[in-house]
């Protein structure tokens, strides 16, 4: 088990590194751990995986103590306002804000807490801001609204693809994600540093590394299928 999950990273590392090529940084690859037991991630400080994501705030909670401070840890996932609180000592970046209450809550517990939390703006490329994201064009101005919040710092962008086989349909949401991020950058909005850009999973890893992630989440092409559980 522990052979493969290693041969699977090798293999991850490889293809980001052909598919990012000549265009653009090899993306760092963070392993999505949710579902996934400590006795699985702890392995993986061996390979070199220094972040993880967890997109469940209760879930963390219970993997903390066995974890320790083998991993900087990602939220990945939705956040409700009311769970801030809970993890605001324990990640090192919050990935899914995409209301300006949401931005507010954790920059007062941030400050509260006497540090300051890095963020990324969670865009919608596909237009389905039903699952949550901010508007491609409402980007910028979702950007100003937020920087000037003195307990979170603006990093950078973040993206989850919709479901599909569809690679050139994908190709342009990426790089039209990448056109956003490098646009926003040359605006040089105040408290806002471009420098993450978060997209691609297990299934479009490589479109995401042609196209210039700084970072990429991959959960199932590293362990294996996740048995779905219930929602949040
Ligand atoms: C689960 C999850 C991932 C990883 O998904 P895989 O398909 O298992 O790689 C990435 N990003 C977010 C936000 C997730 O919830």
């Amino acid at each position: 088990m522990m052979n493969e999950v290693r041969e699977n990273v090798d293999r991850i590392r490889r293809e980001l590194a052909e598919a990012s090529e000549g265009r653009y940084p090899t993306p760092r690859l963070m392993a999505v751990t949710k579902t996934r037991g400590a006795e699985e991630i702890l392995p993986l400080a061996e390979m070199g995986i220094t972040e993880i994501g967890e997109n469940r705030v209760q879930e963390l909670k219970a993997k903390l103590p066995e974890l320790g401070d083998a991993f900087r840890i990602h939220l990945i996932g939705r956040l409700q306002r009311n769970k801030v609180r809970q993890i605001i000592r324990d990640v090192c970046m919050i990935h899914s804000v995409d209301r300006v209450e949401l931005a507010e809550e954790i920059s007062r517990q941030a400050l509260g807490a006497g540090l300051r939390m890095d963020v990324l703006t969670e865009i919608s490329p596909a237009g389905e801001e039903q699952k949550g994201g901010v508007a491609m064009e409402e980007a910028e101005s979702f950007l100003r609204k937020i920087a000037p919040l003195e307990g979170i710092r603006v990093k950078g962008l973040m993206a989850v693809m919709p479901l599909t086989d569809d690679t050139a349909y994908l190709e342009g949401l990426f790089s039209g994600m990448r056109k956003l991020f490098e646009q926003i950058r040359e605006t040089a909005i105040p408290g806002v540093e471009m420098e993450e850009l978060s997209m691609g999973m297990s299934g479009d890893y490589r479109l995401a590394a042609r196209h210039g992630a700084t970072v990429v989440r991959v959960g199932s092409a590293i362990f294996g299928p996740r048995e779905e559980r219930i929602k949040e």
